[in-house]
């Protein structure tokens, strides 16, 4: 914890205060440890502290929500409305980070954000960047889009025909193509098949 902590300052310190920064122990602490942790970086101003504990452990966030300063995400491990609404009614999260491509597709997305809007929760989907994009449009408790830049993974960008677009501001646009704008990119794929 104590090297996970100098990360946060090192990090703080380089990107300044106005930049957002975000936390992500992936399920690693123990309840007690997650409050103790969170405890020790608060003063860097975390945005939020992303599954500090398994992501099954409902106990458990709402432990360490009870006794930590810094808002909690979770959800990219949650499927189906009704584990969302059992994680929601947990009242211990803040952001919710749910994934339609793992919860149930679209409709079932659609869901779990009026739930978590109707429970004054924010949300900022995980991964699918080519698909989220179009979510986030549409729902109105979205205020961080989850992107991977070309340069970080030129894979991801490059394997749909119409690929979000990165601002300079650092915002990100969908492209104008119908629907979720889900065209695969079959050419650059074609190496990566499968015989
Ligand atoms: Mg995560």
């Amino acid at each position: 914890m104590k090297e996970d902590a100098e990360r946060v300052k090192a990090v703080r310190e380089v990107i300044g205060e106005d930049t957002k920064l975000l936390l992500d122990a992936n399920g690693a602490y123990r309840f007690f440890e997650a409050i103790e942790f969170s405890r020790m970086v608060e003063e860097y101003h975390p945005y939020w502290f992303e599954e500090p504990v398994d992501a099954d452990d409902y106990d458990g966030y709402r432990k360490v929500a009870a006794k930590s300063n810094i808002p909690i995400a979770a959800g990219e491990n949650e499927v189906t409305r009704f584990g969302f609404r059992d994680l929601i009614n947990t009242q211990a999260i803040s952001v919710l980070n749910p994934d339609a491509a793992s919860l149930g597709g679209v409709t079932e997305f659609m869901k779990v954000a009026g739930y978590a809007d109707a429970n004054g929760i924010v949300m900022s989907p995980h991964g699918q960047q080519q698909l989220h994009i179009h979510l986030d449009c549409a729902v109105p408790n979205v205020n961080l889009a989850e992107f991977y830049p070309p340069q970080y993974d030129p894979k991801i960008y490059e394997s749909f025909l119409n690929p979000v677009t990165f601002n300079e501001d650092g915002t990100v646009s969908p492209s104008q193509a119908p629907g979720a704008g889900l065209d695969i990119n079959r050419k650059m794929l074609a190496p990566y098949r499968v015989q």
